[in-house]
């Protein structure tokens, strides 16, 4: 019997929607809340290496993933030239088994929505906007009430409320989460033809200026930069300068500055980084995805890290009989150092940029494609 009947998952990103379908399929009992009022509002694009698709498989959507997203399987290096030339073709390791592609874009509001829908399709009570308002656990079981005055009871809480988690903050953990010094411009739009891989720009005014694309008719095109103050600029302010700074870059890029003109789907964040010292849980309440461990994007891994937790905490959950130290033990033991790898790498990519240091880029990567290629 599943050490649990009942479960609350709070907040449906990758991790919540990820634990949720996988509890669902398992027979436990699953309400799913989320603060959103619509969990696949306006966003922009994401890029999903192999070890992601192998957990998208394994929640059952991969067929709508590949329908929707773009793969692709070599990521270009380009020169901040006039020509935007090609310096580099770099075959991707195909993390998630040789039947995967290596990478794929998605934009993130389809992500989202086939997520939620599979949720519903397995039998989660997908409650949006709504979140909890109080939390509170004795030996057997977790009381709470939510924030539209309706209470529940479950054998165990998930809190997979992002960056910021709430429930984090409601166990009273302290976590300190720290600015890189990077920030990053996105922008979703139209794909042009000349756009069919990930090419990352090294070099010239910002760190690296990049897109990828997330289907048939659509990117996410990217700049990073050193971190700054960007929240005085009105939307149009924010689009004439992600504009500006993209113009030193070519080849694509010139057809992606053609299509930046919407305002709206223009927008800048710092990133952040934290990784929460083991263990995950409190009693009957643990910490998944982002809640746990943050990284800047530098190698795409958060979504992956945040799908893999989700996979081993619901088979954990699934087969034991019981929620008690030794299953908190199993699961710090199979997630606390592979995302801390992942998270120290990212980091590390990014302070090479931040203190313009040529580090051993690709031992790095291939070192980080070696651990994620083994299943979490
Ligand atoms: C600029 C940027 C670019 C990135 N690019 C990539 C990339 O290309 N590839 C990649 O793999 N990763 C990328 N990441 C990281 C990736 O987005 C995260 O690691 C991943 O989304 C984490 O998933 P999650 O489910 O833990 O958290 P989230 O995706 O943040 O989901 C948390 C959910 O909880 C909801 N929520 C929050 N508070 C509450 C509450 N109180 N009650 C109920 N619900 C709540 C939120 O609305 C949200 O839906 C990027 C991150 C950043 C900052």
């Amino acid at each position: 019997m599943p050490a649990v009947k009942s479960v609350l998952v709070v907040g449906a990103g990758l991790a919540g929607a990820g634990t949720a379908i996988h509890l669902a399929q398992g027979g436990v009992a699953v309400d799913l809340v989320e603060i959103k009022p619509d969990a696949a509002a306006l966003g922009s694009g994401i890029t999903l290496q192999g070890n992601a698709l192998r957990e998208l498989r394994s929640l059952g959507v991969w067929e709508q993933v590949r329908a929707a997203g773009y793969a692709f399987d070599v990521t270009g290096i380009r020169a901040p030239d006039p020509a935007g030339s090609v310096v580099a073709e770099i075959p991707d390791a195909r993390t998630g088994g040789p039947d995967l592609p290596a990478v794929m874009g998605m934009e993130r509001p389809e992500l989202a929505r086939i997520l939620v829908d599979r949720a519903t399709e397995v039998g989660v009570k997908v409650r949006l906007g709504t979140t909890h308002t109080d939390l509170r656990q004795d030996a057997d079981g977790v009381d709470v009430t939510f924030s539209d005055g309706s209470t529940g009871r479950y054998d165990l809480v998930v809190g997979a409320d992002g960056v910021r988690s709430w429930t984090r903050r409601a166990l009273g953990v302290d976590l300190e989460t720290k600015p890189v010094g990077m920030g990053i411009w996105r922008a979703f739009g139209p794909r042009p033809a000349s756009v069919t891989r990930t090419d990352l720009y090294y070099g010239g005014p910002s760190f690296i200026a990049g897109y990828c694309p997330t289907g048939e008719d659509s990117l996410y095109a990217y700049i990073v930069e050193p971190a700054q103050d960007r929240s005085t600029l009105s939307p149009e302010e924010q689009l004439a300068t992600m504009k500006e700074l993209s113009r030193p870059y070519h080849g694509p890029w010139d057809d992606i500055r053609e299509t930046l003109t919407d305002p709206s789907r223009v927008n800048y964040t710092w990133f952040e980084t934290h990784v929460l010292p083991a263990p995950w849980a409190r009693g009957r309440v643990v910490l998944v995805g982002d809640a746990a461990h943050t990284c800047p994007p530098t190698i795409a891994q958060g979504g992956a890290m945040a799908l893999e937790d989700a996979v081993v905490l619901a088979e954990l959950l699934v087969e034991r009989d019981a929620v008690d130290d030794a299953l908190w033990e199993t699961f710090t033991a199979r997630r606390y150092g592979r995302a801390r790898t992942v998270v120290d790498a990212s980091n590390q990519l990014a302070q090479w940029q931040l203190d313009h240091v040529q580090g051993d880029i690709p031992s790095l990567m291939r070192s980080v494609a070696m651990l994620v290629s083994q299943p979490a």
